[in-house]
């Protein structure tokens, strides 16, 4: 018998913490974990499932649209907001007793409350200490507002999820996905939105053909989208908030969303008293098995900052899980990890950008096609899909994939595990398309790009 209350216990009961949980004890561990607020964590009660529901919601505001060309008569359509929210929580209480469920059905003991480390063996939860041979973090990570006047009077996604009305007049501080996907979100429901980024493009990080497509889309899709553009102050006016703006402009606004960074949750936890390195974000510093500098400390997710995706986070729960109980030597790849946007148009992406292609094999080829979709022939829609492949010139392997477009990530899904298998670009040629699709196109582009990469 161990001389542990518990051989894991695990502190967040998120996307990470329920794999690693689950796997644990399925290898015969005596698991214990501690959640501060719902079980499933930010994916299932306040990122992914709720966010991806509103952008189904949201699309139908398009799609009534696009349905007149076909020949309908939509006559009348009114959104309810309180309607979509309540089916959207009814679900996500379903999705939550699932996620408790999956711990109790494991054995694992759950404590509801939140929980700090006291010494490398002792968690306190509740006012009650309980020991563990090894503890993981999987606290995941909080949004943070611009520090600037008034940002008390700014919303996060956390709140986007329970306003308790549509706002009419929106604006969105940010240009990373979460931005991007909120922007389409309220300009769905028909709201007026404007998202301000301070930098030069949205979407840093993804290819640049796509973050210049997406921008060009987003605004034809009616949101008024301005780049080098920040927010210097926040106040509350007689018609709503007023926001100050860098270029010396104000603007009017119902809400202000901030979408403008995550930092992981560490604070107050006690890591930092127990040797537990942390980065300048207060991210966990963990090495490839998600060990800590404390030995019998590990964390996985987002806590650890290293790529904020929940199948990341699963993958790395499971890899701890394996490595640590379950006799086997395992860790996360991170190469060829596919994402999507759930902006509208959505962005799917896999491998490397044509940038970081360029730096790492030097000579790539690049295919590339902007075409209007099928749909949009009798619709009369102004949308326009884009489309490329970033090939490694040397070895003909396809090392980029990238979509701006609708469903682009239920597409990229299939077309990584292409990636994954190493496929080149004639195994690309060789495979037929499916017509009449737009993915077709990823097998029938012929003609490489001849200039150099976009700064
Ligand atoms: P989390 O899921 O955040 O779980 C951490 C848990 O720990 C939380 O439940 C928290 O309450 C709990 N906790 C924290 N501190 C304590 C404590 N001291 N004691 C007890 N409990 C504690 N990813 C995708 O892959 N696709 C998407 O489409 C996507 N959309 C997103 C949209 C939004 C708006 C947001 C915010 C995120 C989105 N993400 C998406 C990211 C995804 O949600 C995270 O990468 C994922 O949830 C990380 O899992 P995790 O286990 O690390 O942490």
């Amino acid at each position: 018998m161990s001389q542990y209350d518990f051989d894991l216990f695990i502190i967040g009961g998120g996307s990470g913490g329920v794999r690693a949980g689950r796997i644990a004890a399925g290898y015969g561990a005596r698991v214990a974990v501690a959640e501060e607020y719902r079980y499933g964590g930010t994916c299932v009660i306040r990122g992914c499932v709720p966010k991806k529901l509103l952008v189904y919601g949201s699309e139908f505001g398009h799609a009534f649209e696009e349905a007149a060309g076909f020949g309908w008569t939509v006559s009348g359509a009114r959104f309810d907001w309180a309607t979509m929210i309540a089916n959207k929580d009814k679900e996500i209480g379903r999705l939550e007793k699932i996620y408790r469920g999956i711990f109790e059905n494991a054995g694992v003991k759950t404590f509801d409350g939140r929980a700090t480390v006291k010494d490398v063996h002792t968690v306190v939860v509740n006012g009650k200490s309980v020991s563990a041979g090894k503890i993981l973090i999987a606290t995941g990570g909080h949004p943070v507002k611009p520090a600037v006047p008034g940002a008390e009077l700014m919303i996060t996604s956390n709140e986007a999820f329970h306003l308790k009305a549509l706002p009419k007049r929106v604006i969105i501080l940010g240009g990373g996905y979460i931005a991007c996907e909120f922007a389409g979100i309220f300009n769905g429901f028909g709201s007026e939105v404007t998202q301000l980024y301070r930098g030069e493009q949205i979407l840093r990080g993804f290819d640049d053909d796509i973050r210049n497509h997406l921008a060009g889309e987003l605004v034809k899709t009616g949101i008024d989208l301005r780049v080098k553009t920040d927010v210097t102050k926040v106040e509350k006016g007689k018609g709503g908030l007023i926001v100050s703006l860098t270029d010396g402009s104000t603007l009017q606004a119902d809400c202000v969303m901030a979408a403008t960074g995550r930092r992981p949750n560490t604070d107050g936890l006690g890591l930092e008293a127990l040797g537990v390195d942390l980065d300048e974000e207060g991210a966990v510093v963990v090495d490839e098995y998600s060990q800590s500098s404390v030995p019998n400390i590990y964390a996985v997710g987002d806590v650890t900052n290293r790529m904020n995706l929940t199948p990341v986070a699963i993958r790395e729960g499971h890899a701890f899980a394996d490595t640590v109980f379950g006799g086997k030597s395992r860790r996360m790849v991170y190469e060829n990890v596919p994402a999507a946007v759930f902006s509208q148009p959505s962005v799917g992406t896999v491998g490397l950008s044509e940038a970081e292609a360029r730096k790492r094999f030097g000579e790539v080829d690049v295919y590339r096609t902007v075409f209007r979709p099928m749909r949009a022939t009798i619709s009369g829609g102004e949308g326009r899909i884009m489309m490329k492949l970033v090939v490694d010139a040397k070895s003909d392997r396809v090392v980029g994939v990238h979509m701006v477009g609708h469903e682009a990530g239920e597409i990229i899904q299939g077309i990584a595990i292409a990636l994954k298998a190493g496929a080149t670009k004639a195994d690309f040629d060789a495979t037929v398309g499916i017509h009449p699709t737009a993915a077709e196109e990823f097998v029938t582009m012929r003609e490489k790009v001849r200039e150099p990469v976009r700064a």
